[in-house]
């Protein structure tokens, strides 16, 4: 198993109800490490470069909307197979498919509202990593 890197944002919903420190442990439970982390209120050009590949969806719009609602925790993981792990640990996009112990079975409030991102390969780990930190911010 390589040692790979993965971005993770915590979403408005679970930064307004106060659950960042109970969402982190589940991804430190997971065997991932919070290499670096920041709190920010993401602007709509962020929002919109970072869903860019949503554009077209029926959603971009309410997606952006929601990203921008409140403040959100910007992180960068570091374990093994990252990735992969993250993805696991987060569960399935629509909280009601999820799995009994993840992170959006437990927290998300809907399909949009799922409390956390996660990159779904590692070449969109790297774009989204550098996309918000420098690589100084990061520290292993
Ligand atoms: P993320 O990219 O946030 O980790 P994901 O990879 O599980 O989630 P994507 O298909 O990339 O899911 O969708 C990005 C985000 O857009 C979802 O996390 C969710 O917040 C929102 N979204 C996806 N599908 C829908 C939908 N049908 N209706 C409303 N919002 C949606
Ligand atoms: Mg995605």
């Amino acid at each position: 198993m390589a040692t790979e890197r993965t971005f993770s944002i915590i979403k408005p919903d679970a930064t307004r109800r106060n659950i960042t420190g109970a969402i982190t442990k589940m991804l430190e439970d997971a065997g991932l490490r919070v290499v670096a982390s920041r709190r920010i209120r993401m602007t709509r050009e962020q929002a919109e470069g970072f869903y860019a590949v949503h554009r077209e969806r029926p959603f971009f719009n309410d997606l952006c909307a929601f990203m921008t609602s409140g403040p959100v925790v910007v992180q960068v993981l570091e374990g093994d197979d990252a990735v992969v792990r993250n993805r696991e640990v987060m569960g399935a996009t629509n909280p009601a498919d999820a799995d009994e112990g993840t992170i959006r079975k437990t927290y998300a409030e809907s399909i949009e509202a799922n409390s956390v991102h996660g990159s779904d390969s590692p070449e969109n780990a790297q774009v989204e990593i550098d996309f918000f930190f420098k690589p100084d911010e990061i520290v292993g």
